[in-house]
């Protein structure tokens, strides 16, 4: 492994700074890191403290006030939350289903790929007729089974809290520019905010990363396998699942809250991505917007038939 750097400061040379000089800018650790998440996108990586503050940084850094982000339905809950609280500084959002073409006049389209926890995918040809820069948050797809910029968006996005760190103990987030001239306004932004990613982190994600495929492609046949079972359980109303990663939702009849209460082997806890499964109701969080019968699971590594069994006792307590 790369070793991890967590130096403040380098030293000059001949009275020149090089590459490293002082952490904010630039150090080893993350360059490193970047590169690895660059050549798996296919752009310019660059990395931030969680995936909220990458979105922070990237909206601050390319809209003024009085610009207009068009925002996929049903993403992420916390992005049109943060999106709200950014209002005050000028900046305004409509919603719009990603499914469809986006509205006009808007100055910047924000996709999930696919839907947290809806599911939807976005069109993503529609997205690059349109004349407004694009960003793709491909959190629950991953470059192994999206990469946005090859499909015209401008950035991909990533809580790489969740697949890419992968284990449940990273907060990290990233922007993947396909432009590297919007990729040098970003560095520059960011290392004026402070808004930077610790070396610490950094050396966690690249860990992660050299698991990352297989990692996929095991929650992948995992989910599909428990997605059939649960289709044809009678406690189950709907499966949204799109087909590919660990992250599905599903409508119980009856009490979801003592579904989730009653798991042993899936911990009920929120977030995703990661080796462990996770599940939780999302009415929690996301008030209104979900149905209060909507489970929220994400497929770890795990045996399949044992998180079968263990999904089976726990909707029987419905
Ligand atoms: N984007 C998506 C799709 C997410 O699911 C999340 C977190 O749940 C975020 C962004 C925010 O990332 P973080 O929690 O790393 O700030």
């Amino acid at each position: 492994m790369q070793p991890l750097d967590r130096s403040t400061i380098w030293p000059y040379r001949d009275g020149e700074p090089g590459d490293f000089y002082y952490q904010r800018y630039a150090h080893p650790t993350g360059v490193e890191a970047e590169h690895v998440l660059g050549q798996l996108e296919g752009g310019d990586a660059l990395l931030f403290p969680s995936g909220s503050a990458a979105i922070t940084t990237l909206v601050l850094s390319e809209l003024e006030p009085g610009h207009t982000i068009a925002l996929a339905e049903g993403a992420y809950y916390g992005t049109g939350a943060l999106f709200r609280s950014l209002e005050r500084w000028g900046l305004r959002f409509v919603e719009f289903d990603q499914a469809g073409p986006p509205p006009a006049g808007a100055d910047l389209l924000w996709l999930e790929a696919p839907s947290n926890p809806f599911l939807t995918m976005p069109d993503l040809k529609a997205a690059a007729a349109h004349p407004a820069r694009v960003v793709v948050d491909s959190t629950a797809a991953t470059p192994v089974y999206l990469r946005p910029l090859e499909h015209d968006a401008d950035y991909a996005l990533h809580s790489a809290t969740k697949y890419l760190g992968g284990h449940h103990d990273l907060l990290l987030g990233a922007v993947v520019c396909r432009d590297a001239e919007a990729a040098d306004r970003l560095r520059e932004f960011r290392g004026r905010t402070g808004i930077v990613a610790t070396p610490d982190s950094a050396w966690l994600l690249l860990r992660s990363l050299k698991t990352l495929r297989p990692r996929l492609e095991r929650q992948t046949a995992t989910a599909t396998e428990l997605v059939e079972r649960l289709r044809r359980h009678p406690a189950v109303e709907q499966v949204r699942y799109p087909g590919f990663a660990g992250m599905l939702s599903f409508d119980v009849q009856g009490d979801a809250r003592r579904v989730e209460s009653s798991v042993q082997v899936i911990t009920n806890a929120t977030s995703l991505g990661g080796v462990d499964s996770v599940i939780e109701t999302r009415r929690r969080w996301e008030g209104d917007r979900v149905p209060d019968n909507l489970l929220r699971l994400s497929v770890g590594l795990e045996d399949v038939d044992e998180l079968w069994a263990d999904l089976e006792q726990a909707l029987s307590k419905t």
